[in-house]
C-alpha cells in the first residue's frame, strides 16, 4: 500500500512544490516507488519535473471530472525518476465544476485507489489555498507535511491549516495527521528564524522534523532546467538537505 502524502500550507511561496519534487526525486533516489500529483493550477511541480504543461493533453483536471484515469494521464519525470500526474491552468475549472459532482471531496482518492500498488510514496503538492483541490488532497492522504518559513507571519497561518486538518480529520478522513513540519528557506544567522524554530519545536515537538531545509539559490534556480533541485546540483546544501530530509521520511515513515 502506498504512503500518501499532502505537502500544504494555504500561504503562497512558502516552498511547498519545492519540498514535492524534491522529496520526490530524493525518494526515487532511495528507490522508492514514486507518484508525485501536482493538485495546483500554476502547474509549477509539472514544470518542475521536466513536463510541459503546456502540452498534456490528460492532466489531474480530466482525472477529477472522470474524464481521464492516472494511469492515461500520468506522466514520467525524466530528470527525477517519478511518475507525475500533471496538472496546468485548466485545473481552475475543477473548482467550480466538481461542486456538481457526487463525493467530490474524495474524488482524487477514488482515482489514485487504482494505482495503488505500483508506488511505494505519492506525494500531493496543494496550491496555496484551503480549497476543494486542497479538500481533495487532504482526503486523499494519510498525513501532511507542513513546510514553513520561521518568520513571524508563518505561525498565525498555521492555525489555520491546523484546524482544518482536525475538521478533516473527525468529518472525512480518519487517517489523516500531522506527519510533520518542515523548516525551509531557512537562514541560520537571523535571529527571528532561530526563535520561531524554538517555538515550533517547543509548541510541536517531535512533529518537527530534523531535516532544514535552507535557503539556498541552487533550489531556485533548478525548475528553470526542469530538474528537481537534488539532481541539478546534487553537492549544493540545498539538494543535502532534501536528500536527508528524504531519508528522515523513509526511516521515520513505521512511526506514521
Ligand atoms: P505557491 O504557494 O505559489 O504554490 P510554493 O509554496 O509552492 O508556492 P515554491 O514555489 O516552492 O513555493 O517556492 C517559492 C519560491 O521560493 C520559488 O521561486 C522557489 O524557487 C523559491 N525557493 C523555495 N525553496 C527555496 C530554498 N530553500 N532556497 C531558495 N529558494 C527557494
Ligand atoms: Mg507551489
Amino acid at each position: 500500500m502506498a504512503k500518501i502524502f499532502c505537502v500544504a500550507n494555504q500561504k503562497g511561496g512558502v516552498g511547498k512544490t519545492t519540498t514535492a519534487v524534491n522529496l520526490a526525486a530524493g525518494l526515487a533516489q532511495l528507490n522508492q516507488r514514486v507518484l508525485l500529483i501536482d493538485l495546483d493550477p500554476q502547474g509549477n511541480a509539472t514544470m518542475g519535473a521536466g513536463v510541459n504543461k503546456a502540452d498534456l493533453e490528460h492532466s489531474v483536471y480530466q482525472v477529477l471530472l472522470g474524464m481521464s484515469d492516472v494511469r492515461t494521464a500520468r506522466k514520467t519525470s525524466e530528470t527525477g525518476k517519478f511518475d507525475i500526474l500533471p496538472a496546468n491552468r485548466e485545473l481552475a475549472g475543477a473548482e467550480v465544476e466538481m461542486v456538481e459532482l457526487d463525493n467530490r471531496e474524495k474524488r482524487l482518492k477514488m482515482a489514485l485507489a487504482e494505482v495503488d500498488g505500483e508506488y511505494d510514496f505519492m506525494l500531493i503538492d496543494c496550491p496555496p489555498a484551503l480549497s476543494m483541490l486542497t479538500l481533495n488532497g487532504l482526503c486523499a492522504a494519510h498525513g501532511v507535511i507542513i513546510p514553513m518559513q520561521c518568520e513571524y507571519y508563518a505561525l498565525e497561518g498555521l492555525s489555520d491549516l491546523v484546524n482544518t486538518i482536525k475538521k478533516v480529520h473527525a468529518k472525512l478522513n480518519t487517517d489523516l495527521k500531522i506527519i510533520g513540519l518542515l523548516r525551509v528557506m531557512f537562514d541560520p544567522r537571523m535571529t527571528l528564524s532561530q526563535q520561531v524554530s524554538a517555538q515550533l519545536e517547543q509548541h510541536f515537538g517531535d512533529k518537527v522534523f530534523k531535516s532544514i531545509i535552507p535557503r539556498n539559490v541552487r533550489l531556485a534556480e533548478a525548475p528553470s532546467y526542469g530538474m528537481p533541485g537534488v539532481v541539478f546540483d546534487p553537492a549544493s546544501k540545498g539538494a543535502q538537505a532534501y536528500i536527508a530530509f528524504g531519508a528522515e521520511m523513509v526511516e521515520r515513515i513505521h512511526t506514521f
